[in-house]
């Protein structure tokens, strides 16, 4: 990864904890939980469980069985029929999903009582009455030959997917019928309770306290149904029971009112279908297992940091093929998971994986983009700073070589080529300074260079510089006054400093008319030195001032004043300045002057010597 500011990576860093947080909540909305339920029942269908040996039977009230038995009126005494005619066949148990509150015709009851006496395990149904708070339980008489008495709720969904194991009515609390149905098929044995699961005839089911005990049913085809018409008409058809659980119930459309739709088809499934295939769940062991919260949450968490990682640490094409991969991974995770009996909601992943790439993708876009211009704009600042030299070169360049042509071509007195000498030294020299500063400022920029650290006294570097730009300001009739200056002595590089106080000074003047006057003031507080350059020139506004530091900026004034300039000097000063551990203030306004002022970190002065008393001992 290319090193970033710290800056840039705390915002990648929270963009993407906002795309984590955004695709959470989403996932946890009304209309998400829909999407997954209708993920979840897609997944049922495209991953049909393998078919096992079913160990339970339909004994199905069907229209036929209705037809033939003279309808709902004579249920009683169909069913007692019909299981007179099984029980030589041996069912393993027999549960009845109809509840039987109440008298019905003698003879019909009587018959039904006596062939359940006759039931080894005998399972019947109970259920809650809607706002009273009690069950509708069956008659006594038939209740005392019952094994257990189960409840034949559905979960509160259109689409059953799972039922609630366990319903309460106050204090009185019911198993679910088919639960009681594979209790009873077993050992009848206790059941153990824990908050996550309950374990029953040394089964554990996936089911917790806080849900109801919801157990979601592995819905699967292929559970026999025997309608009880046909035992009438072909009594070998009973061996299908031998040693089943039996489930015995209304399939007729015309009469079931418990009819629901399943995620196994698109057509509904009467109850006492539901309740056999929770009881082939049950006896096949084949649990889905919800995913916990904690799970979903580090999954999106994965998504987000691989995303993350993906976009810091990759780019371009490779980048993107990455991200797709991610993606298809999110979508394909929750069908994993259910091939593997664990129900993975559908969105959280798919939704916190999108997010985190876009956001990713598109923060690192723009980083990308911006580092882009800044090296566009840095190429440039390069290209304009060696115009500048190579333009600023030229004069001494001038000077040097008409001097020196000056001296070979004439015979000059030795007063007039002593003076040209002199002045081919100084020049080179300047041209030797101005190289230097300008290799020293790059290198300054591009951070490879380490300031020099000499001290010296703040009074000596701005006479220096106030000499060196008085001929420029007698040019143009400008006085330079030097106010106080404070004693104090400043650590760093003078070369730089020397080149920050002189710019500020030939701005001063450069962008100040005739006849005025420059102010250099040195104030000093404790630990810094204000050093001032003020004039009396064209000022800037507001919004000049919040740019006069960008490099290449010039001001309309500026452009105008017809003095040469190229908008970089100020931010070669601002940069020298911060090196330094000092900032710089300005204060400016139209048409009335500006005031540059350079705060600096500064070397404690020496005491001044004291007076001699004048009062004697
Ligand atoms: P330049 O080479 O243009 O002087 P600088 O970076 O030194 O570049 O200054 C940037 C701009 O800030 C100038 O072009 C000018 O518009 C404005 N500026 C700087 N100093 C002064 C000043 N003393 N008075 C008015 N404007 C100034």
């Amino acid at each position: 990864m290319s090193r970033r500011p710290a800056r840039i990576t705390l915002g990648y860093i929270c963009i993407l904890i906002a795309a984590f947080a955004a695709g959470l909540l989403v996932a946890w909305t009304p209309l998400a939980e829909r999407i997954d339920r209708d993920a979840y029942d897609w997944m049922f269908r495209i991953q049909p469980p393998e078919p096992w040996p079913s160990s339970s039977v339909v004994l199905a009230i069907d229209e036929t069985t209705l037809t033939q038995t003279g309808g709902m009126r004579n249920v009683r005494r169909t069913v007692a029929d019909a299981i007179e005619r099984i029980l030589p066949a041996k069912p393993a148990v027999v549960a009845i999903d109809l509840i039987l509150p109440d008298t019905s015709v003698p003879a019909d009851d009587a018959a039904l009582e006596a062939v359940f006496e006759r039931i080894p395990k005998l399972i019947l149904a109970s259920d809650l009455i809607p706002n009273q708070g009690r069950w509708e339980d069956p008659l006594p008489r038939f209740a005392r030959w019952a094994d257990a008495i189960g409840h034949v709720h559905a979960a509160p969904d259109p689409v059953s997917r799972a039922i609630p194991l366990e319903k309460a009515a106050g204090q009185d609390r019911r198993w679910a019928l088919a639960f009681e149905a594979f209790r009873h098929a077993g050992h009848s044995s206790p059941v153990l309770e824990s908050p996550a699961d309950l374990e029953v005839n040394g089964t554990r089911i996936p089911a917790e306290r806080e849900t109801a005990r919801a157990m979601y049913i592995r819905y699967r085809e292929g559970i026999p149904e025997l309608p009880i018409a046909k035992i009438r008409n072909d009594p070998a058809s009973i061996e299908v029971v031998r040693n089943k659980a039996v489930f015995i119930g209304v399939t007729a459309q015309t009469a079931a009112r418990d009819r629901l739709l399943t995620p196994l088809r698109d057509e509904m499934m009467s109850g006492v279908q539901i309740h056999a295939q929770a009881f082939e769940t049950l006896a096949s062991g084949r649990f889905l297992h919800p995913a916990s919260n904690t799970a979903v949450i580090l999954m999106c968490l994965f998504f987000t940091a691989a995303a993350g990682l993906t976009f810091a640490f990759l780019s371009g094409w490779a980048a993107y093929g990455v991200a797709a991969s991610l993606l298809c991974m999110a979508h394909v995770v929750p069908h994993v998971a259910f091939s593997s009996n664990i129900i993975l909601p559908y969105l959280a992943p798919v939704w916190s994986a999108w997010l985190s790439v876009a956001a990713a993708g598109s923060w690192q876009y723009f980083v990308v983009r911006r580092q882009l211009r800044q090296s566009e704009s840095e190429k440039m600042r390069y290209q304009h700073a060696i115009q500048l030299v190579t333009h600023e070169m030229r004069s001494p360049l001038t000077a040097i070589q008409g001097s020196s042509e000056l001296m070979g071509r004439y015979n000059l007195s030795e007063e007039k080529r002593r003076q040209i000498a002199q002045m081919i030294n100084s020049e080179s020299k300047r041209l030797a300074r101005m190289i230097q500063t300008f290799l020293d400022v790059e290198r300054l920029t591009d951070g490879s260079m380490k300031l020099r650290s000499e001290t010296f006294a703040s009074g000596d570097l701005i006479d220096t510089c106030v000499e060196r730009a008085r001929p420029l300001a007698e040019r143009k009739n400008i006085q330079v006054l030097v106010e106080t200056v404070a004693a104090a002595s400043l650590k760093g590089d003078r070369e730089l400093m020397e080149y920050a106080i002189y710019n500020l000074l030939t701005n001063a003047i450069k962008y100040s008319p005739a006849e005025t006057v420059v102010t250099v003031s040195a104030r000093r507080d404790s630990h810094t030195l204000h050093l001032s350059v003020r004039d009396q020139g064209i000022g800037m506004d507001e919004k000049e001032l919040r740019n006069i530091f960008q490099k290449f900026y010039r001001t309309k004034k500026a452009e105008a004043s017809g003095e040469a300039g190229t908008g970089i000097g100020l931010s070669i000063v601002e940069q020298i300045v911060n090196h330094h551990g000092g900032r710089i203030e300005v204060v400016s306004s139209p048409g009335k002057g500006s005031c540059f002022t350079m705060v600096l970190p500064c070397g404690i002065a020496p005491p001044p010597v004291p007076a001699p008393s004048l009062v004697s001992q």
